[in-house]
């Protein structure tokens, strides 16, 4: 091999190493733009197109999930496990919502017999605390 096509692959996976850390390290489910300003702390020259390269890479081998509501940006969860999240309508913002996998909801999907079903998603929608909190601080 030669020396520049392993110093690009060594550059390659390093991006990929510090995206997945990011993930990892919020439970915030940022957007690629966030994850992009996020990685530019650590590679000043990273491109968002990089950044979405790598994400796919990443979903691919199942190392992080992505969460998409219908719209238009996607949030990223470093937390491949399955999960429930709570959306806030107001600020946008993406929470794990700590309760557990509710199992004979899947198993009545699996009664409907529809296909081989093998997982569920589910999630929850109002404001969040913070966004609750702003509002009554502005109405006082
Ligand atoms: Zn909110
Ligand atoms: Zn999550």
């Amino acid at each position: 091999m030669s020396k520049s096509k392993s110093n690009k692959c060594q550059r390659m996976t390093l991006q990929r190493r510090i995206i997945q850390e990011i993930l990892h390290n919020t439970t915030s489910h940022p957007t690629a733009e966030n994850i992009y300003l996020e990685a530019r702390k650590k590679l000043p020259y990273i491109s968002l197109g990089t950044v979405y390269r790598n994400l796919k890479v990443l979903l691919q081998d199942n190392k992080i999930q992505e969460l998409n509501y219908g719209k238009g940006v996607s949030h990223f969860d470093g937390n491949y496990f399955p999960h429930y999240h709570f959306v806030c309508q107001a600020c946008g913002r993406v929470y794990d919502i700590d309760i557990t996998m509710q199992q004979g909801l899947l198993e009545s999907a699996k009664a409907a017999a529809m296909g081989e079903i093998t997982s569920h998603r589910l999630e929850f929608y109002g404001i969040c605390n913070a966004c609750l909190m702003e509002k009554q601080s502005q109405a006082n």
